[in-house]
């Protein structure tokens, strides 16, 4: 196993170049700007958020199993849930919790067994009966349902939004940005990253480079002869008109059906319905075309589940990327050929989810000021893993 590089920062005219202004990248550019970090972030499309972070539907949950995840997360929630009242900007926070109505007895099993985990690293979670799945989601169809794993702390927010806040207050710390304006490659020489070269031949030293170029990452690191294990995944994404609030939590329904592994959806701050799928086999292709297939297939799922949505009208649909890694979870650390280059990468189906929180271990592992806690997410993410376990609810 190779060590990976570390890299200090060294007096170049940027300390820090991030490449993708994305769910990652901007956050990541608001924590080492405030740590007073000179930090550049580029990024191939005309302004912040437009790669995958807006395609998110915009959940935020820290109930998973694996304590990277709970720990980054219960930061991003802490962070995104106090933002209007420390920023004043309106980021469409709606704590709804997170619910998985469960109805079969392996669910139920696998789901129990998460709790000790869960509640070790300070989730608020408990198993419900059916009554109280009904009372957070009246109508929900009841024949079979054995209750539900419920996390009323987790919630949703606007990508678009959040992202956007991000960039002005990394503006306001001093962060520079610049869009249309796609990295080629990373500089190496003397197995260093020394700068970054863009499409349009400009060479821009640094002291690091932060990978963060989303469903992509891979690409930019090939093209700079660095290996890195993501792929993108196609998924799609759908929403509806606004209506009066009908519930408040994300729904997710881990039953497999034809086609497809689980979906999920919640009703936004707005009203609107957000809803989205997980194919199954995967989808493996960079391919952002939305499909005709996508809306009978979740549309038949969610009026099973809940048939009082028989009559919303769909607003639009989309597709989007998951940079999926092998097993599931992110990749974040220094690369193990290269010095001073930081991947901050494959963060799967919750990228939107794990910024903000992951960003201020990124800024303080770049810096070397880590603590305790971003230790145990580092060590979680940490790119010479084996990549062989998934996370039960990945
Ligand atoms: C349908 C769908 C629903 C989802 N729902 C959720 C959800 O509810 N919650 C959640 O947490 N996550 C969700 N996700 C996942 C989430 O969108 C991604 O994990 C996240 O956006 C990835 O963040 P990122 O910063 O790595 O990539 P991005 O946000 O895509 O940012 C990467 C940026 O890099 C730029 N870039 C790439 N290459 C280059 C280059 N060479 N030069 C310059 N710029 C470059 C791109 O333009 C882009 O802006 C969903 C994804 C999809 C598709």
């Amino acid at each position: 196993m190779s060590t990976p590089r570390k890299s200090t920062l060294r007096n170049r005219s940027y300390d820090v170049v991030i490449v993708g202004a994305g769910s990652l990248g901007v956050p990541t550019a608001m924590a080492l700007s405030g740590m007073g970090v000179k930090t550049l972030v580029l990024d191939g499309r005309p302004s912040p958020g437009q790669g995958e972070n807006k395609a998110a539907i915009g959940g935020i949950r820290a109930t998973h199993s694996d304590p990277a995840k709970i720990t980054a997360c219960l930061r991003s929630l802490r962070i995104v849930s106090t933002w209007q009242q420390t920023h004043g900007d309106d980021l469409e926070w709606l704590k709804g919790g997170y619910l998985f109505p469960v109805y079969r007895e392996q669910d139920r099993q696998a789901l129990l067994s998460l709790l000790p985990i869960q509640r070790k690293y300070g989730l608020k979670v408990d198993f419900i009966d059916t009554a109280s799945v009904g009372e957070l989601v009246p109508g929900i169809a009841t024949e079979g349902l054995l209750g539900g794993h419920y996390s009323p702390d987790d919630g949703s927010a606007s990508p678009l939004l959040c992202t956007n806040a991000f960039y002005r207050r990394a503006c306001a710390l001093g962060a520079h940005f610049r869009f249309n304006e796609t990295v080629d490659r990373v500089i190496v020489a003397g197995g260093r990253a020394h700068a970054v070269r863009t499409a349009a031949g400009e060479t821009i030293p640094c002291g690091v480079v932060i990978n963060a170029a989303g469903a992509t990452a891979q690409d930019l690191c090939a093209r700079s002869g660095v290996g890195l294990p993501v792929v993108a995944e196609a998924h799609e994404a759908g929403i509806t008109e606004p209506v009066a609030r009908l519930f408040s939590c994300m729904v997710v329904d881990i039953r497999p059906a034809e086609g497809s592994k689980n979906f999920y959806f919640y009703q936004s701050a707005r009203g609107q319905v957000v809803f989205c799928i997980t194919p199954e086999p995967p989808i493996l292709k960079a391919d952002r075309r939305e499909t005709s297939t996508f809306l009978p297939q979740v549309a038949t799922r969610l009026v099973e589940l809940l048939p009082r949505l028989r009559n919303l009208r769909v607003r639009r649909t989309w597709r989007g990327l998951y940079p999926m890694t092998p097993d599931a979870s992110p990749v974040v650390g220094w690369d193990c050929a290269v010095e001073g280059l930081f991947h901050v990468a494959g963060m799967c189906g919750q990228g939107f989810m794990l910024g903000p929180g992951l960003a201020e271990t990124i800024a303080r592992e770049v810096s070397g000021k880590t603590t305790a806690e971003d230790e145990i997410i580092l060590k979680g993410f940490d790119l010479n893993r084996d990549f062989c376990g998934t996370e039960f609810l990945k």
